[in-house]
């Protein structure tokens, strides 16, 4: 199969679709990869690289796109809607069911959209949207010790303190894949962590792993504001699968806090678990509110290009290759996951929340794929 993947042009997306790595992947079961030239600069990745690896540079978007399968980052944007077509596979994040005209145009024009964020295993798990939150958890523990530096506003806490004065204190409210790798940072800069979760087998996992370096508690009000009121850094890392993040840090909480606290909400993504969270961007990350330093960035990964370009192709490449060397239809057949990953195909739209949300026609994607 020919397979495309031209630039990123959504603003401050620095992230390429395929590495030299994948290239080589799809070139070894000979497919043939066009780069357009340039895609992958912002993850720090040249030309010749790419090359090397056995890829086409082509010069343009159109050439990229004129591929029988695009592999891209973001969703495609108003400017390459023009390259839709009948037959075109387009392999990326797609947040079908926050973007209606794109939903539309590709449904309308017969592009097979197979996205990302809703490739799901049997147990649940979305694996395509795991490596994002290993990167926004990491981060969340490394900007919200910089935020507590006197210059950003913090109370000038060193999250590790040294030997005669007292560590920082981190508060992680919800012990899943972003707050698991929130403590992973915390507890190795050497602070005193405490996670918060509702669900037993998340705290004794995390007290398996971590031992005695961090302290679990159960997820209610009184936990919550015992430990916020004393918190140095309170990392809001909840998700309540396919619903907004609870409200669990009140406005009132916010201002019992010390001055120069910091709070950074991951979850504003789906609306924040913190009241006075309101999305940031990574020209403007914070805010105060109550003397309470707020970062609520909501693509914190893209502030780290090359780690994060590296995360998710580790784990867009198995499924790619498969639609590749089989076909959408056949791949999807084949592995359910990929099944649950085609959202529009054959002129309709196959996934039961993205169609719900716009009021479009569902056709189970079984029943469209023939
Ligand atoms: P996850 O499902 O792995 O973990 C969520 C955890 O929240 C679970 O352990 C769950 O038990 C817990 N939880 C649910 N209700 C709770 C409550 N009332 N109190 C305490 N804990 C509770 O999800 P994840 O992958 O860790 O993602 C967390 C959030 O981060 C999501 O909203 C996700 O979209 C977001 N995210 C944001 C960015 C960003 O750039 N801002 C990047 C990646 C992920």
């Amino acid at each position: 199969m020919l397979i495309g993947v031209p630039k990123e042009i959504k603003t401050r997306e620095y992230r390429v679709g395929m590495t030299p790595a994948g290239v080589r992947a799809f070139v070894g079961r000979g497919h043939k990869v066009l780069v357009q030239q340039g895609a992958g600069e912002g993850s720090g990745i040249k030309d010749e690289v790419y090359v090397r690896a056995g890829a086409t540079m082509v010069p343009t978007a159109a050439d990229a796109w004129s591929a029988e399968m695009v592999v891209k980052v973001k969703e495609p944007l108003a400017a390459e809607y023009g390259f839709f077509r009948k037959d075109l596979i387009v392999y990326t994040y797609l947040h079908l069911a926050a973007e209606p005209e794109l939903t539309r145009k590709l449904a309308e024009t017969g592009v097979a959209g197979v996205a990302y964020e809703t490739i799901e295993l049997a147990d649940g798990s979305l694996p395509l949207l795991r490596p994002m939150s290993e990167v926004a958890g990491r981060m969340s523990a490394q900007v919200g010790a910089a935020c507590l530096q006197k210059e950003h506003g913090g109370k000038g806490i060193l999250l590790g303190g040294v030997p005669g004065t007292r560590r920082g204190r981190v508060v992680i409210l919800g012990g899943g894949v972003v707050g698991k790798n929130a403590a992973t940072i915390a507890v190795g800069m050497g602070a005193q962590v405490t996670v918060l979760d509702v669900r037993g087998q998340t705290m004794e996992y995390l007290e398996d792993v971590f031992g005695g370096a961090i302290e679990t508690l159960y997820s209610n009000a009184d936990n919550i504001e015992a430990c916020v009121q004393r918190a140095d850094l309170v990392i809001g890392a909840v998700l309540v699968t396919g619903a907004k993040a609870p409200k669990l840090v009140t406005e009132k909480l916010i201002s019992e806090m010390e001055k120069g606290s910091v709070v950074v909400d991951v979850a504003v993504d789906q609306g924040g678990c913190i009241e006075t969270c309101r999305p940031t961007t990574h020209d403007n990350p914070t805010y105060e509110v109550h003397g309470v330093v707020h970062y609520c960035v909501a693509n914190m990964p893209g502030a780290v290009s090359h780690t994060s370009t590296w995360a998710l192709t580790n784990t867009t490449l198995q499924y790619g290759l498969a639609i590749a060397d089989k076909g959408v239809a056949a791949a999807a057949r084949a592995d359910r996951a990929v099944l649950l990953g085609v959202n529009t195909f054959g002129g309709a739209v196959t996934y039961g929340p993205v169609a719900q949300a716009h009021n479009l026609e569902y056709v189970p994607v079984e029943r469209a794929l023939g």
